[in-house]
């Protein structure tokens, strides 16, 4: 690639690299920004997808912006805890601890998906953390900016467990009437996923989709070379600036970090992953890991525990991890960042100071 051709690559890339934010808000309109990619707003988070090497018309368009926005809106009814009638919000109120209560397919996918994760992470990725993050003021309800007390952390602590629900071809039991689910830490993830097996299905085979962070790259970009993908630097303040860049291809990447979406106290800051074992957000020096694993909801899931777990022991089960690969950026006392990958991730380091 020439000079300008990079250049022109990294800005691309500089819309590219989003944060996680919150599943809020409506799907806005999917708009076609140039001949192959999409642009738009779902689940409170920006949408971007490009296709390379199969040029569309317009029809072709008009049908896919139908389909994908279907895609959209079927997970937004299914899994927000915004929407007070969506699937997750209805099991969320209902106290039955008795029956199995049926759900989607999709949700299924993602509930099952995500007790995996529980199991695999040693309880660090956590669905049924939704009362703390709402307690925290993550979640549907506008915070008021109040720190809470160990008491209330404590007592909504008693009711958290992923091993308090159950999960069979019937549907979902909950074993406490407390339980609470907030898919928010993977459903990007599906959702990008789902997403790629539509433009695959399509016979599509060199794109990217990306949601809000979460990122499946697949083929080749439309020079003909891997996709590349960049990482943003975990900075409070400046804004997609790139810290390095991976070639992504035929697997899913996934940022957690606490630079975009924290409680601010006494000049402590609170990030909105939280700690399922404390029940206090995850307190570290770690700002950001982006993991990359087979699909974009593995990786998603993956890098919330390792965001909880922090550099020491998230590299260490990375490691052990076959498959899952990952780049921490740590914080230094100096407002610097100090980077660390597993030993598989390959990444070009763009900046690796403040
Ligand atoms: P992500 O941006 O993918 O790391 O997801 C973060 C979101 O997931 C938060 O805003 C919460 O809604 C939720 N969440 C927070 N902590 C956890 C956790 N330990 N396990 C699962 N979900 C979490
Ligand atoms: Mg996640």
């Amino acid at each position: 690639m020439n000079f300008k051709g990079y250049i022109k690559g990294i800005l691309l890339l500089l819309l590219l690299i989003l944060v996680s934010v919150p599943m809020v808000g409506k799907y806005k309109k999917l708009r076609l920004v140039d001949d192959n990619s999409f642009r738009g707003t779902a689940i409170g988070t920006n949408f971007s997808i490009i296709v390379s090497h199969t040029p569309l018309t317009n029809t072709e368009f008009e049908i896919w912006k139908r389909e994908i926005t279907l895609l959209v809106d079927q997970l937004d009814n299914s899994m927000s805890n915004y929407i007070s009638d969506s699937e997750v919000s209805r099991l969320n109120s209902s106290p039955d601890i008795i029956n199995f209560q049926p759900i989607s397919e999709d949700l299924h996918t993602v509930v099952s998906a995500s007790l995996e994760a529980y199991q695999e992470t040693d309880g660090y990725f956590d669905i049924t953390v939704s009362p703390l993050v709402d307690l925290w003021g993550f979640g549907p309800v506008p915070p008021d900016g109040v720190v809470p007390t160990d008491k209330e952390i404590k007592e909504i602590l008693a009711h958290i467990g992923s091993n308090r629900l159950i999960l069979t071809s019937q549907g979902i039991k909950k074993l406490d009437p407390k339980i609470n689910i907030n898919v928010g830490a993977i459903a990007k993830g599906f959702l990008v996923d789902k997403v790629a097996r539509f433009l695959l299905d399509k016979g599509c085979n060199n794109f990217m989709v990306e949601i809000g962070g979460e990122i499946v790259a697949k083929g080749v970009n439309k020079n003909g070379v891997t996709w590349r993908i960049g990482v943003e630097t975990p900075d409070y303040k400046t804004e997609e600036a790139v810290y390095g860049v991976v070639e992504l291809s035929d697997r899913g990447m996934a940022t957690s970090g606490d630079y975009r979406r924290y409680l601010k106290d006494n000049g402590k800051v609170y990030s909105h992953i939280i700690d399922p074992k404390t029940g206090y957000p995850a307190q570290h020096s770690l700002a950001s890991v982006t993991v990359i694993a087979e699909n974009s909801m593995k990786a998603d899931a993956y890098a919330t525990a390792l965001f909880v777990m922090g550099m020491e022991k998230g590299m260490a089960w990375v490691e052990k991890k076959e498959g899952v690969e990952a780049y921490f950026i740590n914080r230094t006392a100096d407002g610097g960042f100090v980077s660390k990958a597993s030993s598989g991730f390959k990444i070009e380091a763009m900046n690796s100071s403040k």
